[in-house]
């Protein structure tokens, strides 16, 4: 009896403290969609924020979609920010030669999230290998199988690169890195999908430098060339470096500047397919976006600082309801 007239208090404490800590939880969550509406920046709402799936779906959109008058031929680039959180574009506003600003006064700029579609439940990690796949495949890790780093991606799904070529919707693709996580390491996500379209042929070229700014060199090059791929991406570092020496925040000095520069590097892509010969006559998608935030020197947790990304594009993406 003594049992169970305890019972019930006990139930009520655990009722309590599961109340404080929801509250808590839901605070942080609270101060930073408000941080983020102030900004003034974004072109959606903490509440609205888009699955960073949907970079791949407008992707694959892009490339059905007719040509518009004039133009002969889709293109498409999505420039990665690794580890950029979504409140790192505040570091940029206002900022003239930004590839964010640039981009966002094109399109939009929008709030967007990792991790899978329920933080409660926890499916992926806000780690750089989920991430990327969700952004390249369009699914999640339920589906494409990447639930931390070091698992390869689900031969079920193929990320942009891969599937618009095979479906014809793109001559070519190439993947700009330097971690070795992606495409050449024992444990890299890519390294079945690489070995599947170089034995069946299929164009897209799959390149690890020797770090940021050799993998910037050559998308330079690739950008101003008459043969640059139809689909590409590239993953800039610098942030997620910064992050984990020095710390994923705005009040940290070398993370702020890595924002800085890669957004720079990003700004001369882009500068360098504007002035493309062919330019006007090439129908261009560009995407700049970040596979999860960080909190204090880590990430990988459903925290909102892990969780939050940010997803520009040269087009205005309205979401489905
Ligand atoms: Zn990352």
């Amino acid at each position: 009896m003594k049992l169970l007239t305890k019972l019930p208090v006990c139930i009520r404490r655990l009722v309590a403290l599961i109340t404080l800590l929801t509250l808590i939880f839901n605070m942080s969550e609270n101060i930073y969609a408000v941080r983020m509406k102030n900004s003034g920046m974004f072109d959606n709402t903490y509440e609205t924020a888009l699955p960073q799936t949907t970079v791949a779906k407008f992707v694959k959109e892009h490339f059905d979609a007719p040509l518009p008058a004039g133009k002969t031929e889709k293109k498409c680039i999505i420039l990665g920010y690794d580890g950029a959180r979504c409140d790192s574009v505040l570091n940029l506003k206002d900022l003239e030669d930004s590839a964010v600003n640039h981009i966002a006064a094109q399109g939009g700029l929008y709030m967007s999230y990792a991790g899978g579609p329920n933080k409660c439940l926890n499916l992926q990690a806000t780690s750089t290998c989920p991430g990327w796949a969700s952004v390249l495949t369009g699914v999640w890790a339920t589906k494409h199988k990447v639930k931390s780093n070091g698992l390869p991606l689900s031969a079920k799904t193929r990320t942009v690169l891969t599937s618009l070529v095979e479906n014809g919707k793109a001559d070519s693709s190439a993947f700009f890195c330097s971690w070795s996580g992606h495409i050449t390491g024992d444990n890299a996500t890519y390294r079945f999908e690489a070995a599947y379209t170089a034995e069946n042929n299929i164009n897209v070229r799959w390149l690890t430098f020797s770090g940021d700014d050799a993998a910037q060199a050559a998308l330079l090059q690739e950008a101003a060339s008459p043969e640059c791929a139809d689909m590409i991406f590239c993953v800039y570092d610098k942030p997620d470096y910064a992050g984990h020496g020095f710390g994923f925040s705005n009040d940290v000095p070398e993370y702020v500047e890595a924002i800085i520069l890669t957004d720079k590097d990003a700004f001369e892509v882009i500068s360098a397919i504007e002035n493309r010969d062919t330019y006007q006559s090439e129908d261009w998608l560009i995407i700049l976006t970040s596979d999860h935030g960080g909190k204090g020197t880590g990430h990988g947790s459903q925290d909102v600082e892990c969780r939050m990304t940010f997803l520009a594009s040269s087009k205005e993406i309205i979401p489905a309801d």
